[in-house]
């Protein structure tokens, strides 16, 4: 898949597929094309050529109405997704909009705010809120419309440990939900994913693990990507202690030979 603003290229050939369930992680310097891709994946974006399928199903020709019932997606300020003048309105109004019956909207909203943390400020206008309260608003607003796929831009951003400890539970028990993220939180990343796919000049460099990325010195320099500190960390143990392999590693933790 291939997309342009105006004439410009700015992703080239892209070819990526999520399974059920998936976390991922897209990361990459600004301008990579992150967003971007972020955004065809939704349908607020539309391929110059190739095309986007979902559940089999291609959905370029598809309103972005359609693709929302499927794919949830938070931005990155949550000011330019909250419109109503209570918390709870602004989580029941996806459910409504989607007519689930009256029982299965009550479950989905009671989910989305359990899993939010929301359960005190329901009555609150979610303005009177500080910046990382109104993000959960909306991640709330997304989960409670039960999406299969749920994308978030900068999920971490403007969050303290708490929110992060919050964010990072609520991804782990959405697991039969796909989450997609888009992130400069490189210690997020770690934390959380399994599947990290990294992003440069509108390509994507590499699909693979945290240790498979994370390690591989020549990917993060192409990429200019800082390695998460615990990480690094541990590199620099493991070069201090002159180990190189994990059968090295295995034997000196055996002797005891490890300072
Ligand atoms: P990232 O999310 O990795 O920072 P983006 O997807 O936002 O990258 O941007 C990819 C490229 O597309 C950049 O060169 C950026 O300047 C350009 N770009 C992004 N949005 C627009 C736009 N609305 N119009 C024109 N160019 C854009």
């Amino acid at each position: 898949m291939t997309f342009s603003y105006d004439q410009t290229v700015v992703l080239k050939d892209i070819s990526v597929a999520f399974e059920k369930g998936e976390k991922v992680a897209i990361i990459g310097q600004n301008g990579a094309g992150k967003t971007t891709l972020s955004k065809l994946l939704n349908g607020l974006l539309r391929p110059d050529q190739g095309s986007i399928t979902l559940f089999g199903d291609d959905i370029c020709d598809k309103s972005t109405s359609v693709i929302s019932k499927h794919v949830g997606y938070s931005f990155q300020n949550p000011d330019d997704q909250i419109f109503h003048d209570t918390v709870k309105k602004e989580i029941a109004f996806g459910p409504e909009n989607l007519r689930f019956d009256t029982q299965h909207a009550k479950q989905a909203i009671d989910n989305a705010i359990r899993l939010s943390g929301l359960t005190e400020l329901l009555d609150t206008p979610p303005y009177n809120l500080p910046f990382s309260q109104r993000k959960f608003v909306t991640l709330a607003s997304v989960i409670a419309m039960e999406p299969e796929i749920i994308i978030l831009d900068e999920p971490t951003a403007g969050q303290d440990k708490a929110g992060i400890q919050q964010l990072e539970k609520m991804i782990h028990t959405l697991s039969d939900t796909t989450i997609i993220v888009v992130t400069h939180d490189m210690e997020f990343v770690a934390r959380n994913f399994d599947r990290i796919l990294v992003m440069a000049n509108g390509q994507i460099l590499s699909d693979s693990g945290a240790k498979e990325t994370f390690y591989n010195k020549p990917l993060m320099e192409k990429a200019n990507i800082e390695q998460p500190y615990l990480m690094s960390v541990v590199e620099e143990f493991l070069f201090q202690q002159d180990i190189t392999t994990v059968e090295a590693f295995r034997h000196r933790l055996k002797n005891g030979r490890i300072q």
